[in-house]
């Protein structure tokens, strides 16, 4: 751009003074050059599938290190496309996080009337489709704004891919944006044989099948959700089956991965349809004391996956390491599509860091109830509200990635710095500015599905924290 702006400049004073015949056909010539240059080199794709896999942590797949064999798929997508190494999640909860996403907007600013994504492209005259697990991103939640089709199935992949399949089928020759959602890695970690006993098969004891549900629950008891420590005292052993089920439910759902790979390439849309990958938060083994997710906004519940895949588009197997966030995710099909993205966006789309240009240095910001985060690699503040007193903590990511020493103390000016860019009236942490769901006006089967995913507790220490799980 810089370069062709550079020659129309130094053209027009060589215009001036001789005024030449060629003037106008090398303008012509320019100008076309100067239009095919502000296009990003990215061809648009003709459609786009948004994979959410929900509960996925980044570090638990082989595209990002994980030793265990639990994502040949993915990894093999991955291989093909963009892997953003340090993607956040704006939440550590479905609803929020989700919602942020298809709005592009933090959490605390998503309650208005502001256009989703779906929204924009179905005006854009794409064809708009959902196939989610229900729970948290159902319609009855507003997550169907904009989608033509819009189907919450809590079955998971293994029971809805059928009806995925044939609407692809149906809707081969349309240009279409499907978000396919599932929560077959979610909670209770049961996955089908033979995945279930893929890793740890050795393993005899109480976790197993809907026990780990119960367990956990008991393992992560309900003293508030900021300090939760185990209760149930889980043996190593009983600990280590957790993870390996949970392993096994990521293996599980590797292989819906290749099924629509597959299915992509016999109906020839491979090489036509960007594919981005990505997960609404992440999930804790004990790393802070706990399990499962929404209690906190350290890094196994907000690093999360993030691919692009656009084969023959983009330089295949590309890393990127600069910080991204899932809000950047609409601003980037938008611009993928060659589709205005709205104002109130807040994300900014990723295809210029894919063409290797150099990102302005920007806060990421992750919120849930009374908690928000800002990450300005490497620094990670997160700060907590009681009433009027604030609790701070301050890491360098760079140095302590697991987050295990605090150096607010050592380095009082950039958490003062940073504290300052967290806060704002819309960006409080401020319970009410985090949308939560009401489980009391809830029809009895999305109660069901939420229950069955471990989001209903019995007994719940205030109404905010029931549904944020
Ligand atoms: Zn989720």
């Amino acid at each position: 751009m810089g370069l062709t702006h550079q020659v129309i400049k130094t053209f027009s004073r060589e215009e001036k003074k001789r005024g030449s015949g060629l003037v106008l056909p090398v303008l012509f010539f320019l100008l076309v050059l100067l239009g095919w240059g502000c296009q990003s080199e990215v061809s648009p794709p003709r459609s786009v599938i948004l994979i959410s896999l929900d509960t996925l942590r980044a570090d638990h797949l082989g595209a990002y290190g994980y030793a265990r064999p639990t994502s040949p798929n993915l990894d093999a997508l991955a291989d093909t496309g963009v892997v953003f190494e340090m993607a956040l999640a704006q939440a550590s909860s479905t609803l929020p996080s989700h919602r942020s996403l298809f709005r592009s907007r933090v959490p605390s600013r998503t309650e208005g009337p502001e256009p989703t994504l779906a929204e924009v492209v179905s005006e854009a005259g794409l064809t708009t489709a959902a196939f989610t697990g229900g729970g948290n991103v159902s319609a009855a939640f507003g997550f169907d704004r904009g989608f033509e089709t819009y189907v919450d199935d809590p079955r998971g992949f293994a029971e809805s891919f059928d009806e995925i399949e044939i609407w692809i089928r149906t809707h081969a020759q349309d240009r279409f944006m499907l978000f396919l959602h599932t929560y077959d890695i979610h909670l209770p970690y049961d996955p089908p044989a033979p995945y279930r006993d893929q890793f740890g098969a050795e393993y005899r004891g109480q976790i197993n099948g809907r026990m780990t549900l119960d367990a956990l629950r008991r393992e992560r008891g309900f003293k508030g959700y900021r300090d939760q420590r185990s209760e149930a005292n889980l043996s190593d052993a009983d600990r280590a089956k957790v993870v390996d089920l949970y392993d096994g439910g990521i293996l599980y759902t590797d292989t819906f991965i290749e099924r629509l790979l597959l299915l992509l390439r016999e109906l020839s849309l491979s090489d036509e349809t960007a594919i981005v990958v990505f997960s609404d938060h992440g999930e804790e083994f004990w790393e802070h004391g706990s399990v499962l997710h929404s209690h906190t906004l350290y890094q196994e519940l907000i690093h999360v996956p993030l691919i692009f895949s656009f084969p023959g588009h983009w330089g295949a197997g590309e890393r990127i390491a600069t910080p991204v966030q899932l809000l950047d995710i609409a601003p980037t099909v938008l611009d993928l599509l060659r589709i205005p993205i709205p104002k109130t966006f807040e994300g900014r789309s990723l295809l210029g860091l894919i063409r290797g240009d150099q990102a302005e240095p920007r806060g990421i910001a992750s919120e849930i109830r009374n908690l928000s985060s800002r990450v300005e690699y490497p620094w990670k503040l997160i700060e907590e509200q009681q009433g009027k007193t604030t609790t701070r903590e301050l890491f360098n990511l760079e140095t302590d990635p697991l987050e295990k020493r605090d150096v607010l103390k050592e380095r009082r000016d950039v958490g003062e710095r940073m504290s300052a860019g967290l806060g704002g009236k819309n960006q409080s942490g401020d319970p009410a500015f985090v949308p939560s769901v009401d489980f009391e006006g809830v029809e009895p089967s999305l109660r069901q599905q939420l229950e069955a995913l471990g989001y209903v507790e019995e007994e719940r220490p205030t109404s905010s924290a029931a549904g944020s799980r």
